[in-house]
């Protein structure tokens, strides 16, 4: 085990440059994130509220004191205090509505951290069931909650999409979605003022497309933890791993 994912972060260590990478590790047990983790990789992403606490627990508790938490998941706003307690969360990358984002301001006391790290996830593709802010009326007016709150210890940080994975034509869709999402950048950014908004786009089957297209931060999961379902997926021999 340790050895294929010492190798898969190895790779992608040196394919990522100047971008950064998450490992998600909602796939794995906190032993393996451990593993990873004395590895040198400090950027871990979660899904589910209830895992991170665990994992972060279980860190925080042995001071390991490096890590930086990513909440990668969709969020229910009756999870937000629990989430904002989680020792060493960094960043938050999916704030999909105007509605979590009043819920995490009215909680902000439960944040302990300095900083807390606020990317807006957008929606890019015409996916069902894919969350995320669909116009940059929203949008802006999402940042200017955040920018007009005194003292507030969120930051408007950057913009996170996923791209489609139901499609025959995956990396075309996906190149779509991710140079959408760096328009859109591009257009809050001149409209706020708001300079050096961060891109978080890219997963195992798409994130050298997102490199490509300038992703800051790349999201990877099953090609670091899970590296024999990524081969079958890339068989076809499981459907979707989602
Ligand atoms: C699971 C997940 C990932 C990682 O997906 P892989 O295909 O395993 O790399 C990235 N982003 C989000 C939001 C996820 O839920």
């Amino acid at each position: 085990m340790t050895s294929k994912v010492k190798a898969a972060l190895k790779k992608l260590k040196s394919e990522v440059k100047k971008a950064r990478l998450v490992a998600v590790s909602k796939y794995v047990s906190i032993e393996d994130v451990k593993e990873a983790y004395n590895l040198g990789q400090l950027d871990f992403g979660e899904n589910r509220v209830q895992e991170l606490i665990e994992k972060a627990t279980s860190f925080q508790n042995l001071g390991l004191e490096k890590v930086r938490w990513h909440f990668i998941g969709h969020l229910q706003t009756n999870k937000v205090r629990e989430l904002l307690k989680v020792p060493r969360l960094w960043a938050i990358h999916s704030v999909d509505s105007i509605r979590l984002l009043e819920e995490l301001l009215k909680r902000e006391n439960d944040f302990k951290g300095d900083e807390l790290k606020i990317f807006f996830q957008v929606k890019t593709s015409s996916e069902e069931e894919k969350s995320g802010f669909e116009s940059e009326e929203e949008l802006a007016q999402a940042i200017q909650m955040i920018n007009s709150k005194k003292g507030t210890k969120f930051k408007v940080y950057g913009l996170m999409t996923m791209g489609p994975i139901r499609t025959d034509y995956f990396e075309e869709a996906a190149v779509r979605s991710f140079e959408l999402l760096k328009k859109i950048r591009d257009e809050i950014s001149s409209r706020f003022a708001i300079k050096d908004l961060k891109l978080s786009m890219g997963m195992s089957r798409d994130y050298k497309l997102a490199l490509d297209a300038g992703a800051d931060f790349i999201r990877v999961g099953s090609l670091i933890f899970k590296p024999n379902l990524q081969e079958q997926t890339k068989n076809g021999v499981i459907g979707h791993e989602h």
